[in-house]
């Protein structure tokens, strides 16, 4: 199939499909259009003949940047990202912008304010979030990969309740300039693919230093790479659902048997109090990102036209930045950041990689979350927020199903070991 016909294939599948999903919120009205022209070169780049889709809170020239939102109902990308950039000048075709949770506050896809996105795989189910479409998108066969964003594990989550792969990259090799920030000191622009070896293909093009974003450093080619004696850590944290804790022990003693692996249980002290650093550091970024949506540049005033979570984390932000508190929340949240990366670290120091679950429970019924305080929403993210705190990389591989719900195998390794971890993982994939 040439990149033409790839495109009116996913375009019959989603305008058949994906009035169900939701997975998407707009299409690329000159997606054919590039395609042909991707046909047509004599050297085509390493893209070319991949269709991918773009979460809608990376900036994409003349499509709608809505973040979900309606205070950006109206806006359209007046630039491209640099991931963006990079991904068109590999060839890559873009066939469209994803739903997600509303600026990315969330990890169920519901608080989209544009219908929410449901799980294609298990049914009546949420297909978690944020990044609810790009991961409903890849595993409903919409496009071959799709780009999200993962502050505390909006890549990560909903590619283990969709079944498919999500990779948070080690803060930093990804630019996020276009990126329109949730915590602009935890975010990465994250793949979601259908198998490793695409995830290495689109990180290896999206990665590198950038002179748009300070956080960026340089780094070699990625490549997969045999690995032999790895010392795999686990870690045994509580209020995992038990069905979901058996997949994943019964998973890694078989990676241990089959590769020859050995398995060392780990301790990070601190790591219970992960939620509650991750949340503060949170509100405050991105009370402080969202000042310049006052209705005056772009769309309306936030505060008029956001859903119920994004306004709580703008209060909770305002909040915790008042002068009277000189700081006490924010400087405590930063300490244990610090505290929980340097664990990770010297972890890192005994282990090669970390595995445990991805998310700790199932898939939730659509429609369930209404009924839950934010405090058990954000307990949800104590599994993946802890990479975010610690910069390293992290990602999640489809192992299984427990009642009928995909369930993700999450790998940790320490920071810029971005290609072991993939490598590890393309090794497991094989199995
Ligand atoms: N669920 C987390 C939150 O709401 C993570 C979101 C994300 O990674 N963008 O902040």
């Amino acid at each position: 199939m040439n990149t033409e016909q790839k495109a009116k294939y996913y375009l019959e599948k989603i305008k058949s499909q994906d009035k169900k999903i939701n997975a998407f919120l707009h299409l690329n009205p000159n997606v054919l259009q590039e395609a042909k022209q991707i046909d047509s070169k004599k050297n085509k780049g390493r893209l070319a003949g991949k269709v991918i889709a773009i979460k809608s809170n990376i900036s994409v020239k003349n499509l709608p940047i809505t973040c979900a939102s309606k205070t950006l109902q109206d806006y359209k990308g007046t630039y491209d990202a640099t991931v963006i950039k990079k991904i068109k000048e590999e060839d890559g075709l873009i066939i469209g912008m994803t739903n997600m949770d509303e600026f990315a506050a969330g990890n169920s896809g519901e608080s989209s304010a544009f219908n929410s996105t449901k799980n294609p795989i298990a049914q009546n189910k949420i297909p978690g979030g944020s990044s609810s479409g790009s991961a409903a998108a890849v595993a409903a066969d919409f496009c071959d990969i799709a780009l999200g964003s993962d502050t505390g594990g909006s890549i990560r989550n909903p590619a283990s309740h969709c079944g498919v792969v999500g990779v948070k990259p080690s803060y930093g090799l990804v630019s996020r300039h276009g990126l329109l920030d949730l915590s602009m000191s935890l975010d990465q622009i994250s793949p979601v693919t259908k198998n490793i070896d695409d995830a290495v293909l689109i990180l290896d093009i999206i990665k590198g230093k950038d002179e748009s974003d300070t956080t960026t450093f340089d780094s070699k080619p990625l490549r997969l790479l045999p690995q032999a004696k790895i010392k795999i850590g686990t870690l045994k944290l509580k209020g995992v659902n038990p069905k979901i804790q058996n997949l994943i022990d019964n998973k890694i003693k078989q990676i241990s048997t089959a590769l020859g692996f050995s398995i060392t249980e780990i301790q990070i002290e601190h790591i219970d109090l992960a939620v509650q650093t991750y949340y503060p550091l949170v509100y405050v970024e991105f009370f402080s990102a969202t000042r310049k949506y006052d209705g005056r540049r772009y769309g309306k005033k936030i505060e008029d036209a956001c859903g119920e979570e994004v306004l709580r984390r703008i209060l909770g932000g305002a909040e915790i930045t008042k002068a009277e508190h000189k700081g006490r929340y924010y400087n405590k949240a930063l300490q244990i950041k610090e505290i929980i990366k340097e664990e990770f670290a010297s972890a890192f120091k005994k282990v090669d990689c970390i595995m445990l679950a991805t998310v700790p429970i199932l898939p939730r019924n659509l429609g369930e979350i209404s009924k839950l305080s934010p405090e058990e929403i954000y307990a949800e993210d104590a599994l993946t927020c802890p990479a975010n705190l610690a910069e390293i990389p992290a990602l999640s591989l489809p192992i299984g199903k427990v009642d009928n719900c995909p369930v993700g195998l999450q790998i940790l390794c320490a920071k810029g070991q971005d290609e072991k971890m993939l490598s590890i993982a393309k090794q497991i994939e094989q199995l």
